[in-house]
C-alpha cells in the first residue's frame, strides 16, 4: 500500500473536472488509481468493499441539485450500487430521516441521495449516486465499519 501527494491531470483520471487528484491503492483491482483528493479515503474504502466506482468526483454538480457541495459516484455494476445502498441503510429505522434521505424519499430533494442510471458512449449503462457533502462522514464511517467485519473474511 502506498500513497503519493502528486497531483495530476492525466487521462486515467476518474474525474472530468479540474479537481486536485491523488494516487491511491485500489484493493479490489490491486493497482493504483487517481481520484479526487477530497474523497480519497472514501474511494479507498469502497475498493476494500469490492465496490470501486468507475468514475467519481468530490463535487460534480456544484449547486445543481444541492445547496452545498455533493459527492458523485458512478458504478458500472447495478449490483455494486445496490450493495452500497444496502450497506448505508443497515441498522437504520425505515421511518428515520436518514433512511428516507438515503433511499431518496427525503422531505427535501436537495438533502436526499440522488440515483440515476444512464448510458455512457451509448452502450455502458452506469448507475450513479450523488449525495450531499454533509453526509460524507456518515458514509465513510458506515463503510469502514462494514469493512472491519468483512475485509479479511474472504
Ligand atoms: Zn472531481
Amino acid at each position: 500500500m502506498s500513497e503519493s501527494d502528486d497531483s495530476s491531470s492525466e487521462e486515467s483520471s476518474k474525474c472530468d473536472l479540474d479537481h486536485k487528484q491523488i494516487k491511491i491503492w485500489n484493493y479490489e483491482y490491486e493497482d493504483h488509481e487517481w481520484v479526487d483528493s477530497d474523497i480519497k479515503t472514501l474511494i479507498k474504502e469502497l475498493s476494500k468493499a469490492g465496490l470501486s466506482p468507475s468514475k467519481s468526483c468530490q463535487n460534480k454538480f456544484k449547486q445543481k441539485y444541492y445547496q452545498d457541495e455533493s459527492i458523485w459516484l458512478s458504478f458500472c455494476m447495478a449490483n455494486d450500487y445496490d450493495q452500497f445502498i444496502r450497506i448505508m441503510i443497515t441498522g437504520l429505522k425505515p421511518d428515520s430521516d436518514k433512511y428516507k434521505r438515503i433511499i431518496g424519499i427525503g422531505v427535501n430533494a436537495w438533502e436526499s441521495f440522488i440515483v440515476d442510471a444512464g448510458f455512457e458512449h451509448h452502450y455502458h449503462l452506469l448507475h450513479t449516486i450523488t449525495f450531499p457533502r454533509q453526509d460524507y462522514d456518515y458514509v465513510l464511517e458506515i463503510l469502514m465499519k462494514h469493512n472491519t467485519f468483512n475485509f479479511f473474511a474472504t
